[in-house]
């Protein structure tokens, strides 16, 4: 048991989701664990996940699993495999947290309350006797080489291993701004700079017309000079300063190393469709609104927000009666239905990003065991890693993971069992 002033076997910066895993997982084996987080609340950034759903993880094979990784997916292959999907989802429901798949493999709670997931980990966490304090760890203080204490300003908590479970600098009000980098340089190892994945996206003037628009079962193509680097059926949303949703989070993925001299999105809004059947829908639908203006004449096939820009951009006066539409403007309406292109610009800023790409850089990092290789005591988990993958649970998976290894690695004390 943690006693004040006594060294803890393990002392853990943040009460995310890789800090908790690695926090319960030691614990479990009967070492000593100290949480410190300045947020006063365990999982900040866990409750807000898939909407304040929580998409725990993705049920799908290890090896499957891999393909989804964006950056350093070989490195975790310990960790995944160690600990796969099935076995989280195994762990959650054993602690009470009832779960259920979704397309594409998505894990939720049945309850869909991310808050289900962060309250069965600090039940778990206090049933073990694990302590947290309402501390920002700030450097480590080495002793021949090996992790001695965490140092928190004026404060020190003497530990026999430390787990640095900081998060990346996504979403900084969670509590993740980076910390975890700071203190691995200071250390002398290096770090990756970490830039966004799963970002929005900036684009054209015309997204923030259509600003607020929503479009589900929609077929999205990005591409770059002309080649197609991504292309997926799913749902988008445009905002004002471009697009988001889950499409184009994972869209960004295909640009970590683009310039955006020539970027390009097309939407698909109609993918049932092939443009003859769409000739033939608009056809119909026209047939029995003939004298109205064509701007009025399209509610039935597309949102409202969207006729006047695709009207706009077809070149059709939007006061144009319906029977006065050449057959030239309804194929370059089909045209803008099938291919409605979107410039995109730029990503957002890396604390808009979904997930940070970057971070402690894992060849300074032992797969096996999550200890860095340079100081004995001294382990990484989460996303302060250089991994990330792209949505669906991968995630969460990499950081349950990579804190179960963690949690498993830091050696019992001397004349433990
Ligand atoms: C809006 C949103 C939705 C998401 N939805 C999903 C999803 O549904 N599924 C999925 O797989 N992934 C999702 N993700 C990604 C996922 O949340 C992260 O990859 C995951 O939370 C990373 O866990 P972590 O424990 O490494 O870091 P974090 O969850 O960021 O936790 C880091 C913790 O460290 C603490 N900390 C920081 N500095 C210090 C310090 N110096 N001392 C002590 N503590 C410190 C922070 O306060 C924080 O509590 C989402 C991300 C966002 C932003």
């Amino acid at each position: 048991m943690y006693t004040k002033n006594s060294t803890t076997d393990l002392v853990i910066a943040g009460a995310g989701a890789a800090g908790m895993m690695a926090a319960v997982t030691a614990a479990e084996r009967g070492l000593s664990v100290c949480v410190l987080d300045p947020n006063g609340k365990i999982g900040k950034k866990l409750r807000i996940t898939g909407k304040g759903r929580c998409n725990v993880t993705n049920d799908c094979a290890p090896a499957e699993f891999f393909h989804s990784v964006t950056t350093n997916a070989k490195f975790i292959k310990s960790a995944v495999y160690g600990f796969p999907p099935a076995a989280v989802m195994d762990f959650f429901e054993r602690a009470g947290v009832p779960l259920k798949t979704e397309r594409g493999n998505r894990v939720f709670p049945v309850s869909d309350r991310a808050d289900d997931v962060a309250e069965a980990l600090r039940r778990m966490a206090l049933e073990l006797g694990i302590v947290f304090r309402k501390d920002r760890a700030l450097s480590v203080r080495l002793e021949d080489g090996h992790v001695a204490a965490v140092v928190c300003g004026e404060r020190e908590y003497p530990c026999r291993a430390f787990a640095v479970c900081t998060g990346g600098v996504s979403y900084p009000g969670t509590g993740s701004t980076g910390d975890g980098y700071r203190i691995a340089r200071d250390l002398g190892l290096a770090v990756v700079p970490p830039h966004p994945a799963l970002v929005p996206l900036e684009a054209d003037e015309v997204c923030a017309e259509l600003q607020g628009l929503s479009l589900r079962n929609v077929d999205l193509r990005l591409t770059e000079h002309g080649k197609t680097l991504y292309t997926e059926r799913g749902e988008l949303l445009f905002t004002h300063f471009g697009m988001s949703g889950p499409l184009v989070l994972t869209a960004s993925c295909f640009l970590k190393h683009s310039d955006y001299s020539d970027v390009q999105i097309s939407i698909d809004l109609k993918p049932a469709l092939t443009p003859e059947r769409l000739d033939d829908r608009i056809l119909r639908d026209f047939s029995a609104v003939l004298n109205r203006d064509i701007i009025n004449a399209l509610d039935e096939l597309l949102p409202r927000k969207l006729i006047p820009v695709v009207i706009r951009r077809a070149g059709i006066d939007p006061r144009c009666k319906v029977n006065a539409v050449t057959r030239e403007e309804r194929r370059e309406l089909c045209r803008q239905i099938k291919e409605f292109t979107v410039r995109v610009y730029g990503a957002r800023p890396v604390e808009e990003a979904i997930v940070t790409s970057g971070g402690v850089d894992v060849k300074e990092i032992d797969p096996r065991t999550m200890q860095a290789k340079k100081i004995p005591g001294l382990y990484f988990a989460g996303e302060v890693l250089d991994t990330d993958a792209l949505t669906g649970g991968f995630n969460l998976q990499i950081a349950w993971s990579t804190g179960r290894l963690a949690g498993n690695s830091v050696p019992l004390p001397q004349g433990g069992s």
